[in-house]
């Protein structure tokens, strides 16, 4: 290991206490201090106070071997005691550096959320080109994360109160989308500490907590006027019409979520976790070809509580005992069109309203009232078209 040696610099030529800086701050072969500050004091005929008051005032010293990675400047030592938490030599940058580097940092940022912005609004959004899914989305994340005066789209981690969609990795999905086909910009006037610059220069955000702006370029004044635009233009039965295919598959999309949803949340409450897979997906798809989101949820409510049932009797693993639920459901389907049972409904849980997405989709567009929930798609369906 390298040995630390320090440099003393006096701070006045003639000065009448060097031998005491440098008796401070000598060490010997083996790196650690030669005499003891008590031991020093005796000698001086002074107390250790004054020693180290003396020392403080006359001189400075430097360690050889921690020395800033970007200036190269030698590290000031403040004391004694601050050499022995410190390696022999080290990676260290000093503040000066490390104020130049996050300034240097921060503005990196603000330019890239700027040019950003500003490459986007050379293709301002317009409405009328949009289609079914992506007018939907943006209309659900404006008035999700909309403002009260409609300024700003703010943060998604700020509204606490509402869902977005039914699940929150559905959430990211729809922020993600709406991202990537240039329908939002992150907002210059976003906390510039949710964006990052990897090592290699890469920039990356999180989500959950940049603001969003519309490249809405100059026909709108406000984004409120926008959000009035898109709020016709999702309401206009025309957007039906021109896109019906893609309206049916948001429908499916969004209900089958729902469902799935709905089934982790119950098998939760079992203590059962399952990380359902395309087989479950084709099973509640299949569900609400007859079924509502409501009926459906009796089924995975009924398939949940077999399975707890099933794991204590069976004393399977939980892992074992989730996956029943899956061919318990088919088994209600198959029973339940056979014999065309009337299956009861289930009312939403007051604690998961109905989702943003899904008032913009079933209420805003289809003109019903939850109609997600309560009507089997095929109903809405033939109704829309
Ligand atoms: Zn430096």
């Amino acid at each position: 290991m390298e040995i630390m040696s320090i440099n003393v610099i006096l701070n006045e030529d003639e000065c009448m206490y060097s031998d005491v800086c440098y008796s401070y701050w000598r060490l010997n072969n083996s790196g650690k201090f030669e005499k003891t500050v008590a031991e020093i004091a005796k000698e001086a005929g002074l107390s250790n106070n004054e020693i180290l008051k003396i020392v403080r005032k006359h001189c400075r010293a430097y360690s050889n071997n921690i020395i800033c990675a970007r200036c190269s400047k030698r590290r000031l030592l403040e004391s004694r005691t601050s050499l022995p938490s410190l390696p022999t030599s080290c990676s260290w940058t000093c503040n000066e550096c490390i104020k130049d580097e996050s300034h240097s940092m921060l503005l990196a940022k603000i330019n890239f959320v700027n040019s950003t912005y500003q490459r986007r609004l050379k293709n301002p959004v317009a409405i009328d080109k949009l289609g079914a899914r992506l007018s939907i989305f943006l209309l659900a994340l404006i008035k999700f994360c909309g403002d009260e005066s409609m300024t700003h789209i703010n943060e998604y981690s700020t509204n606490k109160t509402d869902l977005l969609s039914p699940d929150i990795n559905y959430d990211l999905k729809i922020i993600e989308e709406l991202f990537d086909a240039k329908l939002i910009a992150i907002d210059p006037e976003s906390n510039m500490e949710a964006i990052t610059i990897s090592e290699d220069g890469n920039f990356s955000f999180n989500m959950h907590q940049v603001k969003w702006c519309v490249p809405m370029g100059s026909t709108f004044s406000s984004l409120a006027s926008f959000y009035e635009a898109l709020d016709d233009f999702v309401r206009s039965q025309a957007l039906i019409k021109n896109n019906y295919n893609e309206v049916v598959s948001l429908c499916q999309e969004v209900s089958r979520i729902e469902c799935l949803s709905y089934l982790s949340r119950v098998l939760a409450a079992h203590n059962l976790q399952y990380s359902h897979g395309k087989k479950t997906q084709l099973i509640i798809s299949k569900a609400l070809e007859t079924f509502s989101v409501g009926q459906v949820y009796n089924f995975s409510w009924r398939a949940a509580k077999d399975a707890a049932a099933f794991y204590i009797r069976n004393r399977s693993t939980k892992d074992h005992a989730a996956k029943t639920v899956v061919g318990n459901i088919e088994r209600q389907l198959e029973q339940a069109i056979a014999n065309n049972w009337n299956v009861k409904t289930y009312r939403r849980n007051y604690d998961r309203p109905q989702s943003m997405l899904s008032r913009v989709l079933y209420n805003t567009l289809l003109r019903t009232d939850d109609g997600g929930f309560h009507q089997p798609l095929s109903s809405l369906i033939v109704a829309c078209k």
